[in-house]
């Protein structure tokens, strides 16, 4: 099958705006973790894993401030937001 991944929209839980776009891989049903490379938009978060800011910024809704996820290094020495629950919906994607 390859490299198989399922494509998530992230929205606000509390007002439902648009966040950003991830890839997802790997079988598990839930998102605990957003990995900043497998974030793919838009610009203001797919970039964040080149910039300075990563580990300074939250995961933070533009358009009610609600902070959905926090900066965590994971042991890969991969950057990530650690996701709170029940703070964001994710809707998968047709592919
Ligand atoms: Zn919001």
């Amino acid at each position: 099958m390859g490299k198989a991944f399922k494509v998530y929209d992230i929205h606000c839980g509390r007002c439902g705006a648009y966040i950003l776009t991830y890839h997802k891989h790997g079988s598990g049903k839930g998102i605990i973790r957003l990995y900043f490379h497998n974030i793919i938009g838009p610009s203001e978060w797919s970039n964040l894993q080149n910039s300075s800011d990563k580990g300074k910024r939250m995961l933070q809704c533009a358009a009610c401030s609600e902070v959905l996820g926090n900066p965590v290094l994971d042991k890969g020495n991969k950057w990530a937001f650690r996701m709170r629950k029940g703070l964001f919906h994710r809707k998968l994607k047709k592919r």
